[in-house]
């Protein structure tokens, strides 16, 4: 609730996105929050924030935990900022309990999560593990014109006594808490997930082009109508995605141009979001919407570009039986579940190994005000976490 008042919306939600001066002020009032428990804040290039707790043996490789503090435009007060403040209690409980692990734990707070300001999101996390590099990201700019290197230097330059570190450090493993935001822990009665994977993702933009005509006097046959042509497309991809049920076909954006009652549309940009949790799936699917788009374009022209694809994982088994075990051992009842939903453990998975923790949400709901979480559920996550966490910074 503390860090919620960090761009509180007058209607209970959050206004946090990236990069911002609540974002800013957020994060000083973290350091402070880490200082006050004697961890060392640590920042990179990408202005991810590490709060350091060092364990008897500081030069081992250490355990992160932690998520974003960063929200939707419309956010609430959960998503991200759980999984950062569950790390930061489970450090606390351990400092309480007397233990100090062998390896050092560090909470963190990766960067631009979210995407809303600057897209695509998991800035901060793809830097760190060399998905991308600063200079891909640089010129990327938001809504007003503001270049996301520039948002990254203000951030950097607000922090105070704050140490840079490079990118490409060692890490041990990753464990991300985060609300589940979707239905099923909340209708099962059961407060924690142990994540399985994160289902895969095929984003495409496809662009009809056909030739803008009279809408009286164009005869059919001489007609080359792009919104024809791509209604057809999105039909029958539509159709196609019916099997299996489970699959996820979005198309969100559907630009007609010159979009006029009287014209024949000369050009129609559209969007798909395609996702199932079987990489075979959505291979087959990608080849079949491949296939669509030729044989529905009639007389139009068709460009399909791929702009996003994210393989579904599976996280590491040793992450996931440790999460069982403190679940169990505590316990509190727990689940194996499937993330629909990208998160930083996603790339943080292909550098380290890396697991999630999901707690319920009220009706699934996220990326909105009425985001909220039970304090019970928030509380055994975070047990959870750490004696988990406990386990894997004490390890050989
Ligand atoms: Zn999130």
């Amino acid at each position: 609730m503390a860090l919620a008042a960090f761009g509180a919306r007058p209607d209970g939600g959050v206004d946090r996105q990236t990069l911002t001066q609540a974002e800013i002020e957020a994060r000083a009032e973290l350091v402070r929050w880490g200082r006050a428990l004697g961890l060392k804040p640590f920042t990179d290039a990408g202005a991810n924030l590490f709060l350091r707790w060092d364990g008897v043996e500081p030069d081992l490789p250490p355990v992160l935990a932690g998520s974003h503090i960063d929200s939707q435009p419309t956010g609430g007060k959960f998503d991200g900022a759980y999984g950062v403040l569950a790390a930061l209690e489970a450090v606390q409980a351990m400092q309480t309990a007397g233990l100090h692990p062998r390896r050092s734990i560090e909470i963190v707070a990766w960067t631009n999560e979210e995407g809303s300001r600057f897209a695509p999101g998991m800035t901060g996390s793809e830097l760190f593990t060399g998905v991308k590099t600063l200079d891909q990201i640089a010129d990327l700019s938001d809504g007003d014109g503001v270049r996301l290197g520039d948002a990254l230097a203000a951030v950097l330059a607000a922090d105070t006594d704050v140490p840079r570190r490079p990118f490409g450090r060692s890490v041990a493993a990753f464990v991300e808490p985060h609300i589940e935001q979707g239905p099923v822990l909340e209708r099962e009665g059961i407060p924690v997930g142990i994540v399985s994977g994160i289902q895969g993702t095929r984003r495409y933009r496809v662009r009809v082009t056909g030739e803008a005509a009279h809408a009286g006097t164009a005869e059919r046959h001489e007609r080359r109508d792009a919104l024809m042509a791509a209604v057809r497309m999105v039909a029958a991809a539509d159709r196609a995605a019916m099997d299996p049920p489970d699959t996820k076909l979005t198309v969100g954006l559907f630009q007609v141009t010159p979009n006029a009652p009287s014209v024949v549309p000369s050009e129609v940009f559209f969007s798909i979001d395609l996702r199932h949790p079987e990489n075979a799936v959505v291979d087959r699917l990608d080849a079949a919407i491949r296939q669509i788009v030729e044989a529905e374009r009639g007389p139009c022209q068709v460009v399909l570009n791929q702009i996003q694809h994210a393989s579904s994982l599976s996280f590491a088994p040793e992450i996931r039986a440790s999460l069982s075990r403190a679940a169990a051992a505590l316990g509190i009842a727990h689940r194996d579940i499937y993330s629909a939903a990208g998160h930083d453990a996603r790339p943080l998975h292909y550098a380290c190994p890396t697991g999630m923790i999901f707690v319920p949400c009220r009706d699934g709901i996220s990326h909105n005000p009425a985001e909220w979480a039970e304090p019970s559920d928030l509380t055994a996550g975070a047990k959870v976490l750490a004696d988990a966490l406990f386990a894997l910074a004490d390890a050989p």
